[in-house]
């Protein structure tokens, strides 16, 4: 019997990316953002990419792309494509940032860190209405986004409905900073546009910044992927694994046990005869068999061995 629909063009394919800031090795924070998003990415039959997210230059420690990337391949988290370096877009990033100043959604500020955080540390639109940009000040400017329109909910495709405070959703945040940087805020929305990616998992200190993103994405005209919220390893409550406070290097584990780990926080317990196999093969197993319901519903998880 002749079939109605014999249209065999694939369907729109997943499109999840990993996309670490090259400020240090891979530790394990980054590593269960890892797993988590190619997990999540390729039981959809989709695509998993890297990004370099190396704009905050003055962080940016040699070698940590490629000490990154060879951790990634240790542990069989082969990422699609080539691999994008935030550092070779300014130029797109430019021309957005144009875009958004030409509509008048941005304005000029001369506040430091210092004057906010001596505020109560959250941008009170200070500089909102001086028109700084058109005035003969010498001061250097940093370039916020008017965000009094961003959202105070979303819906987290792992967390479910989550509510971000209004001062914070409401803050205007910077763009483009003072010493000539643009900011992650802008860079990570317009690479997840290019990149057409679909899905965002990641770990939850990023769960607040989501409101802003889908906004940006809205104000370029377009829809904004799903994100979906990890658990995030911390060594003690509110104290995330980082380089700043010296999260140990993943070598000094082996990676079976430091993947058995990664996905046992991830809700999925390896069965005895592979807590010890080599990771790659770990995770074959986990591919087949882990859901992303069986993430605890938590925004953090101690790891203090990590630490
Ligand atoms: N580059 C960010 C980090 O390493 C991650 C950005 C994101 O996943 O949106 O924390």
């Amino acid at each position: 019997m002749a079939t109605l629909n014999n249209d065999t063009r694939p369907t729109a394919v997943a499109v999840g990316r990993f996309a670490p800031s090259p400020s240090g090795p891979l530790h394990f924070g980054s590593l269960l953002a890892a797993v988590g998003s190619y997990l999540y990415s390729k039981q959809r039959a989709g695509k998993w990419l890297l990004r370099i997210e190396d704009i905050d230059t003055p962080r940016v420690c040699a070698g940590a792309d490629s000490s990154i990337m060879y951790t990634l391949e240790q542990y069989g988290l082969l990422w699609d494509d080539d691999v994008i370096y935030q550092s070779q877009r300014l130029a797109r990033y430019h021309d957005v940032f144009n875009q958004l100043q030409q509509r008048g959604l941005l304005y000029g500020c001369q506040c430091s860190r210092k004057q906010i955080n001596a505020a109560g540390g959250l941008y009170q639109g200070t500089c909102a209405a001086l028109n700084l940009n058109k005035s003969r000040t010498t001061a250097k400017l940093s370039w916020r986004l008017r965000a009094s329109d961003v959202p105070c909910q979303f819906v987290d495709c792992l967390l479910g409905p989550q509510q971000i405070t209004p001062a914070l959703a409401h803050e205007d945040y910077i763009l483009l900073r003072r010493d000539g940087l643009f900011s992650y805020q802008l860079a990570v929305v317009v690479d997840d546009l290019d990149q057409g990616v679909t899905e965002v998992i990641r770990g939850a200190d990023l769960l607040s910044m989501t409101p802003r993103q889908q906004h940006l994405f809205q104000l370029l005209g377009t829809t904004a992927p799903m994100y979906g919220h990890l658990p995030l390893a911390v060594t003690a409550p509110g104290q995330k694994l980082s380089k700043q406070n010296h999260a140990t290097a993943l070598s000094n584990w082996p990676a079976s046990y430091t993947m058995a780990r990664a996905l046992a926080i991830l809700g999925l317990v390896l069965p005895a005869d592979l807590q010890q196999a080599p990771a790659p093969e770990q995770l074959t197993y986990a591919l087949a068999n882990w859901q992303p319901a069986d993430i605890p519903a938590v925004q953090e998880v101690l790891t203090s061995d990590f630490g």
